[in-house]
């Protein structure tokens, strides 16, 4: 909205969906809805809990954290001084407001997220917040309600950002297995990593009317595809037509909405309801051989470094990562693992040629690999889409995930995409929804999970198959929230300050080492993986080996205990004390 002229500010503002003149005072009686068109204005955090909760039920849980720029993020500003600029606007601590407080009677743990601040953006300072108010609502045995506004993670925290998806999922997974309803309301606009983790991952979600709601943006996806956008599209009416959201509420009903269904579940839940969790006795005992003596479960004070990493600039490291001649999924299949028997399909109508899993053997032992597939020709890479998997994709892993924990495989994920497709079917198939779930299913899976970036680490997309008990990477390769070339051409003037971007967001692996994102880096030859793919595989098969053995005996339930500590500890490590955290 614009104001006419600087008196009149606060008087008066012109609607953005039809111009109209409003008066402020009557705009707001009306909730910021425009009583000429409709049109949803959007609301800051303090003014969307006012409201939406009960007069004098609001308590606002702690917002204060301690200053964090893991990075030292500089683009054409220090992120401090971003950070401080935002708060100074909006009178906000962070991008999200947390609070308990009764809708309708029905007490509730609630996380407002404000666009004003950072666009929204996911950093480790909301992704904690977020996470302490679920974990309030599990400690109150309360439902969750989630108001979603955000453009996606925060580029200045890099691939920590990324880390806040798998942890603000797990929070969820817990009030999923205590019993405990989760809503989020999207409101506009919702996307990126917010969009793929805590916003479509939800029991239930309710899109404000006017919301716009995916994981890739319209203007990058018009940009890549070439294509013009069909009428509507993300919007929630769209959201709705294509099955993506469970209803579309105007902003006066909203209250009454969310109290109706409050209610409705509060009226079927269990006293104290105990959901069994099936385990398979032991990974060990359904493997085809287990002759060597295992070695302790992995000790992250303990951990060192195989090698040590040559110091290569970032930007050169991206484009070995990106070389077509560096070892595929398919070659390490080839050439790591024995007897890779190949499964296809999601069962829901599609098979994605981007993402290859199935049954092989790492030295004799049974596992379930999953990894993204590229090529190297044109044509391997375009019939591959360049790696970049659709939703189908994501729910062909998500399937392949859950049978290996219930046949009591281990899983070995091998990641190599630049991200998810950015394409208009791809989001009309519910990609943001595809990738939550797998994240959110991967900190609860019940075996043994290990990750290994072998290329290309490109955002959401990566992550939906690298929420795992250990994470490895091999030293070329590159794991990022977003490309290089994406983040210069949002906060430079544009793409061509793509290697300084590289370097500002810390994508390499020595780097990830560093910050805790990956727990161990894989040395290639000294040449480099596509030089000599035969020593390549022979490195990774060790390290796959040294780190998957000892998670074979550690049982299921600690296992998935122990990945949620590794996811837990990003946001409250890069913030600072973990006092007055359980
Ligand atoms: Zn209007």
């Amino acid at each position: 909205m614009t104001a006419t002229a600087p008196r009149q500010e606060q008087l008066w503002s012109r609607c953005a969906g039809c111009a109209s003149l409003l008066y402020r005072k009557r705009l707001r009686r009306n909730l910021d809805v425009c009583p000429e068109c409709g049109e949803h204005a959007r609301l800051g955090a303090p003014e969307r809990l006012r409201q939406l909760v009960d007069p004098g039920s609001l308590r606002l849980l702690p917002d204060r954290l301690p200053e964090a720029d893991p990075l030292d993020f500089v683009d054409a500003l220090p992120y401090p001084h971003r950070l401080t600029g935002a708060r100074a606007s909006t009178g906000l601590a962070e991008g999200v407001v947390c609070s308990t407080a009764t809708i309708g009677g029905h007490p509730v743990a609630l996380a407002v997220m404000d666009f004003r601040f950072l666009g929204g953006s996911l950093g480790c300072a909301v992704g904690e917040l977020i996470t302490r108010a679920a974990e309030r609502a599990l400690d109150d045995r309360t439902p969750l309600v989630l108001i979603t506004a955000s453009g996606g993670a925060r580029m200045q925290e890099g691939a920590l950002s990324l880390m806040q998806m798998a942890t603000v999922s797990q929070a969820i997974a817990a009030l999923r297995e205590a019993g405990l309803l989760t809503v989020s309301v999207l409101t506009d606009p919702t996307y990126g990593g917010v969009a793929a983790s805590f916003a479509t991952n939800t029991d239930l979600v309710l899109a404000e009317s006017g919301a716009r709601m995916g994981f890739a943006g319209p203007r990058v996806i018009r940009q890549i595809t070439g294509r013009a956008l069909p009428e509507g599209f993300q919007t929630a009416d769209f959201l709705l037509e294509h099955g993506q959201v469970d209803m579309v509420v105007q902003r006066r009903s909203l209250r009454g909405r969310l109290a109706a269904l409050l209610a409705a579940t509060r009226a079927g839940r269990p006293a104290r309801p105990a959901v069994p969790r099936q385990e398979p006795a032991s990974h060990r005992e359904r493997l085809a051989d287990d002759g060597a003596a295992l070695a302790q479960p992995p000790d992250p004070a303990a951990e060192k470094d195989t090698g040590t990493p040559a110091v290569r600039d970032a930007w050169d490291t991206v484009r070995m990562a990106r070389h077509p001649g560096r070892p595929t999924t398919l070659d390490y299949l080839d050439s790591v693992f024995d007897g890779f028997v190949e499964l296809h399909g999601d069962r829901l109508g599609a098979d994605c040629p981007a993402i290859v899993g199935g049954v092989a053997r790492l030295a004799g032992r049974h596992v379930m690999v999953i990894g993204h597939q590229k090529g190297h020709t044109t044509a391997e890479l375009v019939a591959r889409n360049f790696g970049m998997a659709s939703p189908a994709g994501h729910r062909k892993a998500l399937r392949l995930m859950r049978l290996a924990a219930r046949l009591g495989l281990p899983v070995v994920t091998l990641v190599d995409t630049p991200g998810a497709d950015p394409g208009v079917s791809a989001e009309e198939q519910g990609q943001a929804a595809a990738i939550a779930e797998n994240i959110l299913t991967l900190t609860v899976l019940p075996t043994p999970v290990l990750a290994v970036i072998t290329g290309e680490g490109g955002s959401g997309g990566a992550l939906a198959l690298a929420v795992a008990d250990r994470v490895l990477m091999l030293e070329n390769a590159v794991y990022s929230v977003i490309s290089p070339e994406g983040c210069a051409a949002i906060l430079w003037p544009d793409r061509s300050a793509a290697p300084q971007a590289a370097r500002a967001l810390r994508l390499t692996a020595p780097d990830l080492r560093r910050l805790g994102v990956v727990d161990e880096v894989v040395p290639e030859p000294s040449s480099a993986a596509h030089d000599d793919p035969a020593e390549t595989a022979h490195r990774l098969r060790a390290a796959l080996l040294a780190n998957l053995l000892p998670l074979l005996d550690v049982p299921p339930a600690m296992l998935v205990r122990l990945r949620r500590q590794r996811f837990r500890r990003f946001g409250a490590n890069r913030v600072g004390a973990r006092a007055g955290l359980r």
